[in-house]
């Protein structure tokens, strides 16, 4: 019984520290984003393509090159917003 009771509390354990894990991962990865994109904001530059309007895709087909779709290729902060929303 004790056996039993014990091996629960490991789990228990275990599964609350994967989680854990998990979400500092993801809090880690939310505030590196979160400082990228106030730092694209200040320079008024789209995020996601850091103001070139085009995003460069590791697949080659049709030039390697694409109009980055979430500030129709302009590049501009306020584009990005507006699309993001
Ligand atoms: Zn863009």
């Amino acid at each position: 019984m004790s056996l039993i009771v014990e091996y629960d509390i490991e789990t228990t354990i275990t599964r609350s520290g994967e989680n854990d894990m998990k979400t500092k991962l993801i809090n880690w990865f939310e505030k590196r984003k979160k400082v990228h994109q106030e730092k694209m904001m200040k320079l008024g530059k789209c995020p996601d393509c850091r103001g070139y309007g085009v995003v460069i895709v590791p697949i080659h087909y049709a030039g390697s090159n694409i109009e980055c779709y979430k500030c129709n290729g302009t590049g501009k902060f306020s584009e990005w917003e507006k699309n993001t929303q």
